[in-house]
């Protein structure tokens, strides 16, 4: 079967005779899966539910065969998120965390955020993934309760009810309704191992409402390239400048390889988004960031550029304290012992986000009048003082 009859197989599997999705889409299985960049594994565990049919057994076997080192330990009886490590310090155990791959069901995988205290719309979000293999030392998701006890890197098998979920929920509500992918794990870091991009850019292409919007960091789109979207899918990458990302992101794909990530889905026709978050204040940052700026808008057709700073639990910041020592440039511009905003995260001094913003807004704006402009996670006086016209028009949302 070439990619095209392959693509056409799952969406006749989810469309039924009169157009109408359901929910049978199936796990990919007409792929040959291999190893991601970025994701050395040393021990695979299969959960509960795992390996409940055939089908989601020989898709894991297959996966399992890319890492014939790799020691896997069936716990048939308990669930992904049951399993413990041995081992009692928190830094060890993030270290020893990205090595492990963890394959498992997850129940109530498609959520609405729970957002309150800024100006971020709730949203449908789903989580064919759980966590992800690079190693961001500002990542948030360390310092989450699932992550911080077992911060192992997850693939969830019961991707059919997913979209069979987000299908009766889309068409309840009746209108274009967003599915963002992207907030709990990296959702496309594994795709080499599962294909999952293969379902969910076919499923969402059919769909009348459902649409998928999905942030990232990886650079493996070559699945996503063959695949018929009808701009269902809006990919949105995660970008600093290459000094930043250098400093604070370690086996991550290279900011260079990103953008030429970027610019080969937008060939292919997909909208494409960026959230440049955290913006960091290292040493020349005004000039770093505005050359960077230049650099995104003028090279990448982007169609919505959202800002964000640090926005950090206590949990994550003790992780990337212990990683990078207590006077890195974040925890230095962190406000000590003043008052965390509206949702308890602890966030930069209103005054230098302003002015980061503004630098980045403008410097973009001269370049690119048209572009979309958006904060992430901020307050609404941000949004005011910046001058940004459309509060909640983020990169998760339509
Ligand atoms: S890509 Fe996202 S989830 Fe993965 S380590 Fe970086 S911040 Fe965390």
């Amino acid at each position: 079967m070439n990619a095209k009859d392959i693509m056409m197989e799952h969406i006749n599997r989810q469309i039924g005779l009169f157009g109408e999705p359901v929910s049978r889409a199936s796990l990919p299985t007409e792929y040959k899966p291999f190893r991601p960049a970025h994701f050395e594994v040393s021990r695979i565990y299969l959960t509960k539910g795992s390996v409940a049919t055939p089908e989601r057994r020989r898709f894991i076997e297959r996966i399992c065969a890319v890492y014939p080192e790799a020691e896997v330990r069936e716990c048939l009886n308990t669930p992904h998120n049951r399993i413990q490590l041995d081992e009692s310090d928190a830094l060890a155990r993030h270290r020893r965390g990205k090595h492990l791959l963890v394959f498992g069901e997850l129940q109530a995988a498609v959520r609405f955020s729970q957002e309150s205290g800024i100006v971020c719309p709730n949203y449908w979000h789903f989580s064919p993934y759980g966590f992800c293999p690079y190693d961001c030392k500002y990542c948030y998701l360390g310092g989450t309760t699932g992550v911080k006890f077992f911060p192992a890197v997850k693939v969830y098998v019961n991707i059919p009810e997913m979209l069979g979920n987000i299908d009766q929920i889309a068409r309840r509500r009746g209108k274009p309704t967003p599915f963002y992918l992207g907030k709990l794990q990296d959702p496309l870091a594994l795709d080499p191992l599962t294909a999952y991009s293969t379902v969910l850019v076919p499923f969402f292409a059919e769909h009348p409402l459902a649409r998928l919007t999905l942030l990232t960091k990886s650079a493996h789109v070559d699945r996503l390239l063959g695949l018929e979207h009808r701009e269902h899918t809006i990919l949105s990458w995660s970008i600093n400048p290459p000094e930043v990302s250098a400093v604070f992101e370690e086996n991550v794909p290279s900011i260079d390889e990103r953008l030429a990530a970027m610019r080969r889905v937008a060939e292919r026709g997909y909208p494409v988004r960026a959230i440049m978050m955290p913006i960091i204040p290292i040493k020349d940052w005004e000039n770093v960031y505005a050359a960077f700026t230049r650099r995104l808008v003028e090279t990448v057709p982007i169609q919505r550029l959202t800002l964000g700073g640090v926005c950090i639990y206590r949990s994550a910041r003790m992780l990337m304290e212990r990683k990078m020592g207590a006077d890195n440039a974040i925890s230095t511009h962190i406000a000590n012992g003043a008052p965390r905003t509206g949702d308890g995260r602890a966030r930069y001094f209103r005054e230098f986000r302003h002015t980061a913003y503004s630098l980045v807004i403008d410097t973009a704006r001269r370049l690119r009048p048209d572009l979309e402009l958006a904060l992430c996670l901020e307050e609404k006086a941000l949004w005011q003082s910046t001058g940004l016209q459309r509060p909640g028009r983020c990169n998760c949302v339509l």
